[in-house]
């Protein structure tokens, strides 16, 4: 991965991988990576649900793609308010989960970073073995963005006062139109 961003970072016309152009926009304006696992915690926040063609409501899609009910909240014709989804007896388990693995998130570069909000996948986390625990991509996505880290933060500045120059950083979808290009600030 760090040999794909070298590629990319050192690429005049490079093509869009909007991972690398999310995690250097995180790192300029100094707010969370814009991905569910990154959040505060997929369940915590409710802002993540999952409704299948047979009425089976779980948390994503990925949750939802196992072949066992473990992450499934509720079934859409039984209940008469999406809200009552987030009764299911898992989603206490999930959150405190996420209070658990918070406190080992306090030394993560990511974490200190403000790029996580410590929401750790509890997918991720059941299918590798242990839904107490933090994923593996914890550390890789941390290993990657702290080697990332340095090589933007030099540009900061410079890349704050480009975007602020033009008006099409597109808060939705940062990747697609922005003016910033990595290589216009070296
Ligand atoms: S379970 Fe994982 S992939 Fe699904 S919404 Fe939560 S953090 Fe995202
Ligand atoms: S260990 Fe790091 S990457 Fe994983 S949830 Fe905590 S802050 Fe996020």
């Amino acid at each position: 991965m760090k040999n794909l961003f070298k590629c990319w970072s050192n690429d005049t016309d490079p093509i869009n991988i909007p991972t690398f152009y999310r995690i250097v926009q995180s790192i300029i304006f100094n707010r969370p990576l814009p991905y569910c696992h990154f959040s505060p915690g997929c369940m915590l926040t409710k802002h993540y649900l999952s409704v299948d063609w047979d009425g089976s409501i779980s948390i994503c899609n990925r949750t939802s793609s196992l072949d066992n009910n473990f992450f499934k909240l509720a079934d859409l014709s039984k209940i008469n308010t999406l809200e009552k989804a987030f009764e299911a007896p898992v989603i206490s388990l999930l959150n405190n989960r996420v209070s658990k693995l918070k406190k080992e998130c306090s030394s993560c570069f990511l974490f200190s970073k403000n790029l996580c909000q410590g929401g750790s996948c509890p997918f991720l986390a059941y299918v590798s073995g242990n839904i107490m625990a933090h994923p593996p991509n914890c550390k890789y996505e941390s290993q990657l963005i702290k080697w990332v880290w340095p090589q933007v933060v030099k540009y900061k500045k410079l890349a704050l006062n480009i975007l602020k120059e033009g008006d099409s950083y597109d808060k939705e979808d940062p990747s697609r139109k922005s003016d910033f290009s990595w290589n216009s600030v070296r």
